[in-house]
């Protein structure tokens, strides 16, 4: 079965694969050769694809994941891949979301310090490859 992961600027990812992990608005779910067809919300998370047995690992902020006839389309703002990603900078987000949350006093905006914060994690999953 065939994955394309496209964001506005580029094709991130257009390659035959065995398997996909993706974490839709309902949940993370998974995918392989032959399944009926999936028109799902996508999450902010990690999407994993298995090839020969090895992993791939691409965040996916949100957009649309279709399957049909053994291709699987991704649609989302922003996919990166470990090499794309600064890890320091994601700690730092991570913290900063963290901190944000955990202020009782503050007036924040809690879903956007939690979209942050799921922003960093998969960011870091990806980074440090921890997903397997
Ligand atoms: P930050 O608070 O560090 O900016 P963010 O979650 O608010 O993180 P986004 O709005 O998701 O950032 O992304 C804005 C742009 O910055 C995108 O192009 C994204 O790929 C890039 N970006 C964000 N965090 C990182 C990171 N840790 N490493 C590399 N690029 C990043």
């Amino acid at each position: 079965m065939h994955l394309k992961i496209i964001t506005h600027d580029k094709i991130v990812f257009d390659e035959d694969v065995d398997e996909i992990y993706t974490r839709g608005v309902d949940g993370e779910f998974g995918i392989l050769k032959g399944h009926v067809p999936v028109m799902s919300a996508l999450d902010i998370g990690v999407t994993k694809a298995i090839q020969n047995n090895k992993a791939k690992m691409f965040t996916t902020m949100g957009g649309i994941f279709q399957f049909k006839d053994d291709n699987a389309l991704i649609l989302t703002d922003i996919a990166e891949t470990g090499d794309d990603i600064d890890v320091t900078r994601a700690r730092s987000a991570k913290e900063r979301a963290e901190a944000r949350l955990a202020d009782k006093q503050a007036e924040i905006d809690e879903k956007r310090a939690e979209s942050a914060l799921a922003r960093a994690k998969a960011r870091l999953k990806v980074a440090l490859n921890d997903g397997k």
